[in-house]
């Protein structure tokens, strides 16, 4: 069995990275890119209407999916673009009035560079730090609010180590005073229930490809009540009411819809069956190999995500040795550059440590033979590379 899928696709367990488009999606996406290719903002002809109705449905799609209004939902091409818009934007509306934003050192890039590029407009940071767990510390948060706070930033998952952040209380002491929460959602679609209104949040950034939607589309929530301003970051022709010009990608918002649809209908049960297959794959590891660290807490987690660091073993050497599957070793979007995570590190990992990192993502068209194979091959080379790295170092004899 073991050769037959080997000669197989490597197995698929980095479904952080990204997610296969569910077929469904795809299914409803194809029409707007054939027979219904109007351009959403032809007013004059059916055509448009055509297309311009089915973004309508996917945008209440969205809106439903997270429990917002459609009017409070603005289509932008993925979770980068809505991040700098909703930072950028709200920062750039408000900074004569308020002008300090409080964020967090284990926000995704595009959070962490938008806030260097408002920092050197003249905006001041605060970058609040996560304890061993992955989590922040609400005091901190506390002491940190002043009067000139206008924005607080804090992710709901955590892309590498899966951690969820309390936000419906993060959300409550921000409301208490007046401030603005923005929440990085792109790994929390699909993986949690998510509920703007309870969750006290007033701008949410999501993206399809992580959640079997398509890559390119994403959407950022912006609360009506009360009003959210923000300043566009790109000039054009006055679509979504002058906050992101630009012709919508029809098809892509139908497929940003239905995946968003899919999501609500799916989440509760389909992260219990992957929270089996994840402690199943956990305790299968722990249970062959010593010398395992889990990393963030396991309580607050989504239920696809393993973080762990495996003594001894250099997490790039082990997935050279592993072709047969396809996880990462720290984050995808850093990969280009050598330096280890600032993730792991944030969260008081050594650095040989985080060197031993592997981040593995299960989904949802991963299937528990998948895991048990990636178990099995995992303790494995995980052996083979202890044992070799005691002869190399001749204390094999002792
Ligand atoms: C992937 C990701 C992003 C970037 O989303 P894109 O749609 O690829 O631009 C932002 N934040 C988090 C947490 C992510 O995981």
């Amino acid at each position: 069995m073991n050769e037959v899928i080997k000669k197989r696709q490597p197995i698929y367990l980095d479904n952080h990275a990204t997610t296969p488009t569910d077929p469904r999606v795809v299914e409803a996406m194809l029409p707007y890119f054939t027979e219904k290719f109007g351009n959403p903002h032809s007013g004059s002809h059916y055509y448009g209407w055509e297309a311009a109705e089915a973004v309508e449905v996917a945008r209440a799609q969205v809106a439903a999916a997270i429990g917002a209004a459609p009017e409070e939902i603005y289509f932008t091409s993925g979770a980068t673009e809505a991040n700098n818009l909703a930072l950028k934007g709200v920062t750039r509306f408000y900074r004569d009035k308020k002008n300090h934003i409080i964020t967090c050192v284990s926000e995704h890039p595009c959070i962490l560079d938008s806030a260097l590029d408002l920092e050197s407009e003249g905006t001041d940071f605060t970058y609040l730090t996560v304890g061993s767990d992955g989590l922040i510390d609400i005091n901190d948060l506390k002491a940190a609010i002043t009067e000139d706070t206008l924005l607080v930033s804090i992710m709901t998952v955590q892309n590498e180590i899966g951690t969820i952040q309390p936000m419906a209380e993060i959300g409550a002491l921000c409301h208490e005073h007046k401030v603005y929460l923005h929440t990085d959602a792109a790994q929390a679609l699909g993986k949690i229930p998510l509920d703007v209104k309870a969750m006290n949040i007033d701008l949410m950034s999501l993206t399809g490809h992580k959640a079997y939607g398509p890559m390119g589309c994403g959407a950022l929530y912006v609360t009506n009540k009360p009003k959210a301003r923000l300043k566009p970051l790109f000039s054009g022709g006055g679509q979504e009411k002058g906050i992101r010009p630009g012709t919508l990608p029809a098809p892509l918002c139908v497929g940003l819809g239905k995946a968003c649809e899919l999501a609500q209908a799916e989440v509760v049960q389909e992260s219990e069956v992957l929270r089996g297959m994840r402690d199943g794959l956990l305790s299968a590891l722990t249970d062959a190999l010593s010398g395992l660290h889990i990393n963030g807490g396991m309580d607050a987690r989504v239920a696809g995500n393993l973080n762990i660091s495996v003594e001894n073993v250099n997490a790039e050497s082990l997935m050279a040795a592993l072709p047969d599957l396809a996880f990462s070793t720290g984050s995808a979007c850093s990969s280009a550059s050598a330096v280890s995570s600032y993730v792991l590190n944030a969260i008081g990992l050594p650095g040989e440590l985080a060197e031993s990192s592997l981040r593995i993502g299960l989904g949802r068209f991963t299937t528990a033979e998948e895991v048990d194979y990636a178990a099995m091959r995992l303790i494995e080379e995980i052996n083979n590379i202890r044992e070799n790295r005691q002869v190399l170092s001749g204390d094999a004899a002792e």
